[in-house]
């Protein structure tokens, strides 16, 4: 759902209708309702956990202008009880990019619960990395059955999430693995070391062959964006398993677009 759309306009109900005039010129004014509402300034109480980034996805504001309103500079230090405004806005509709569409995208709260409850040890989490499944169908089940039982992994599934692609699991059907809510190592990088400080979400399917789906990529953008707030990193700790092996990896495939993802993602220092 688009985040614009929870944001708090003034109660229609506060207006007072003196006379019929008044009442036509607000029928009037409720018809281009949707096209023209301005939103007022309004403050914001932080919450423990939040950060910039996640007030500024709830809000639909860019987190450098939330940041400037609020006079926050270098490293966007909040903290819990303090009082933000919320920059002014317009609800105007306008026909919107198939990238701006996409960072409207939110997570299903059942994932967002998810992420939200994991006990995330501060600093714990340093790279956020993406592969493929390098096969056209993928289920949780498959993933975690090959993990322990074939490659012998005692935690099972290696990665942290899931993202489907209609085949097997739903086209950017988001699961959630217990590495990640019981916060273990990873099992999705050669070096046992890496496998400590780095995050793994697959996606279903072979991106040597084809790109993922628009679902696939709207949901691992909507997931890396909420999983970069809670363990306070920035783009530059979103990697592919090429960029980040220490042995020579095609994952996540050659038509992974990795550049126009890494540019729809938030940075505070650009
Ligand atoms: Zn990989």
């Amino acid at each position: 759902m688009c985040p614009r759309v929870n944001r708090r306009l003034r109660p229609f109900h506060s207006l007072k209708l003196a006379s019929l005039p008044a009442a036509v010129g607000l029928l009037a004014s409720l018809a281009f309702f949707s096209a023209t509402a301005q939103v007022e300034e309004e403050s914001y109480a932080v919450k423990r956990g939040d950060t910039i980034y996640s007030i500024a996805r709830e809000f639909g504001v860019p987190p450098a202008e939330l940041a400037a309103r609020n006079g926050l500079s270098g490293s966007f230090h909040i903290y819990a009880g303090q009082r933000l405004i919320i920059p002014a806005g317009s609800t105007v509709q306008a026909p919107v990019s198939r990238a701006r569409a996409a960072a409207h995208v939110s997570l299903p709260y059942s994932i967002k619960r998810a992420i939200a409850l994991a006990p995330v040890r501060p600093g714990r989490w340093q790279y956020i990395v993406v592969h493929h499944s390098g096969v056209d169908t993928g289920t949780v089940k498959g993933m975690d059955h090959y993990h322990r039982d074939v490659r012998h992994m005692e935690n099972g599934l290696a990665y942290d999430f899931v993202i489907g692609n209609g085949s097997g699991m739903g086209d950017g059907e988001i699961a959630v693995g217990r590495r990640w809510t019981l916060q273990l190592d990873g099992g999705h990088l050669a070096s046992e070391a890496q496998n400590k400080i780095a995050l793994g979400i697959c996606l279903v399917g072979n991106f040597d062959e084809h790109p993922p789906t628009r679902k696939e990529m709207e949901s691992l953008r909507a997931l890396v964006v909420v999983l970069m707030a809670r363990c306070n990193l920035t783009p530059r700790a979103v990697k592919t398993h090429q960029q980040i092996n220490i042995v020579h990896t095609r994952c996540p495939g050659t038509k992974f677009p990795i550049k126009t993802f890494l540019d729809s993602l938030p940075d505070p220092h650009r």
